[in-house]
């Protein structure tokens, strides 16, 4: 299993467990860090739809 990270700087303004309510309510809109696909993510743990790897979401909070 060759999981890739993305790290959701979009939502740097939000901590933790706010972030990942909006994740998992209305998605956040993406580009796969594998094949650069526009996607829009729900879930810590998502499989691309045009590249079928698997990837974990990491919040940025910097
Ligand atoms: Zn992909």
């Amino acid at each position: 299993m060759n999981f890739e990270k993305l790290y959701l700087d979009k939502v740097e303004q939000a901590r933790s467990k706010k972030a990942k309510e909006i994740l998992e309510t209305k998605g956040v809109d993406v580009n796969c860090p594998n094949c650069d696909s526009k996607i829009t993510v729900n879930s810590l743990n998502y499989e691309c739809p045009h590249c079928n790897k698997s990837f974990e979401v990491e919040f940025n909070h910097n």
